[in-house]
């Protein structure tokens, strides 16, 4: 790889096709896809209704710039927010293009309507957050990894404990225009809060006059169990980013959608992007939202999850995990220190057995198959870390 810059430390394997919750190597070898792109690929590789909406498009329109509309933007951001209960859509390409819209119109909306005085504006986020890699967006972590290096940082982020509405209520004052947090924190490992905590963090911001703005780029569009991770605690956001399986796992389709007054402040001229919004990325998110929109994926996901949940309890119960914490088709899980096994060995153990997984940090593997797999598969994954953290155990 000397011509490819190190910034990620692969598995090794060399990926040359994928169809459903498969995918296949170099050396004619299969493996179950249990990361699915981060949720990018949530209705597996290569979904039959997403191919064709995206070969449609490719024989008839696939990019135009904001420059120009066309007929497929406003049917887009029409289905999107219908599907997500929001009001209006501001698409963007990645996710954390979606997070930089956020914390834009969120600064614009607290000068202009709050009356927070020019240059004061705060944000409040959470530890252990991840919200992707920009300058500004390494500014909101305390992960030295993302973070150190990188300098000088964008100043106007509080970052208080997760999980703690307290901390965020002490950390909120009148300079506070938004509190950006994810419902759940995927790249942390799947940390999913107290239940009191989304509902408190919106009595927050009500009172103090600021947006609530949820991250579901990672926990959005069925993966939760749910449209939204949002929808289990009948929390409303005033701004929800999307990305990752929005694009079909296709093309890099965002979006922050929310509310109209609040994104009505980023009038002509103030914020953009050249691809947001393409036709073909706009064939593919509406190809999305059908798939989404009779919720059977998201019932799949809770279904599905109950499995995972049950036969990652019996690892807990057996001592193989120290932890699992799960939600809809969703784990974070700690392996039992006694093991001696971090989370990358476990990953690499698991690849030999057949099975694509992702460690986070430590000893803490993520799985979030897609949505799509079938129960015997996911049995099959199950079995297999199983079978991985045995001999492990037998080994040490
Ligand atoms: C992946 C992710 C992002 C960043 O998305 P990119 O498309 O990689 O820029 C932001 N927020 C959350 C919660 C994510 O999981």
């Amino acid at each position: 790889m000397r011509h490819l810059a190190p910034n990620y430390q692969p598995l090794d394997v060399v990926l040359t096709a994928g169809e459903g919750a498969w995918v296949s190597d170099t050396a004619g070898r299969h493996y179950l896809d249990c990361l699915a792109g981060y949720s990018a690929l949530n209705f597996g590789h290569r979904h039959p209704a997403l191919v064709a909406a995206a070969q449609r498009q490719l024989e008839r329109l696939t990019l135009t710039s904001r420059a120009f509309t066309h007929d497929l933007l406003e049917p887009f951001a029409h289905a999107v927010t219908d599907l997500t209960g929001t009001e209006m859509l501001l698409p963007m390409n990645t996710g954390a293009e979606a997070v930089e819209t956020a914390i834009k119109a969120a600064r614009k909306w607290g000068y202009e309507v709050k009356g927070v005085p020019a240059g004061r504006a705060s944000i409040v986020v959470a530890s252990g957050a991840f919200h992707g890699r920009t300058t500004t967006i390494v500014s909101m972590s305390d992960d030295p990894q993302a973070r150190d290096g990188f300098g000088p940082y964008t100043p106007g982020f509080r970052i208080v404990p997760y999980g703690d509405a307290d901390a965020a209520a002490r950390a909120i004052d009148e300079t506070t225009v938004a509190v950006i947090v994810e419902p759940v924190q995927g790249e942390s490992g799947v940390i999913v809060p107290p239940d009191t905590y989304l509902p408190r963090l919106r009595r927050l911001c009500d009172d103090a006059g600021s947006l609530l703005v949820l991250d579901e780029i990672q926990s959005g569009l069925g993966r939760a169990g749910s449209t939204l991770a949002q929808d289990l605690t009948g929390v409303r956001a005033d701004l929800t980013t999307l990305g990752k399986a929005l694009g079909g796992g296709i093309v890099p389709v965002s979006a922050v959608v929310g509310r109209g007054d609040v994104l009505d402040v980023l009038t002509p001229g103030t914020h953009g992007s050249t691809f947001g919004g393409n036709p073909l990325a706009c064939a593919v998110g509406l190809a999305v939202v059908d798939l989404l929109r009779p919720g059977t994926l998201q019932a799949r996901a809770r279904e599905l999850g109950r499995m995972l949940r049950d036969r990652t309890d019996a690892m807990v119960a057996d001592g193989l995990l120290a932890r699992a914490r799960t939600v809809g088709l969703w784990a974070g899980l700690d392996v039992e220190s006694s093991l001696g096994l971090t989370g990358r060995q476990t990953c690499e153990l698991l690849a030999d057995a057949g099975v694509l997984a992702k460690d986070t940090h430590g000893r803490t593997i993520r799985l979030a198959p897609p949505l799509i797999i079938d129960e015997d598969d996911l049995d099959l994954a199950m079995t297999r870390l199983r079978e991985v953290l045995l001999s492990a155990r037998d080994r040490a």
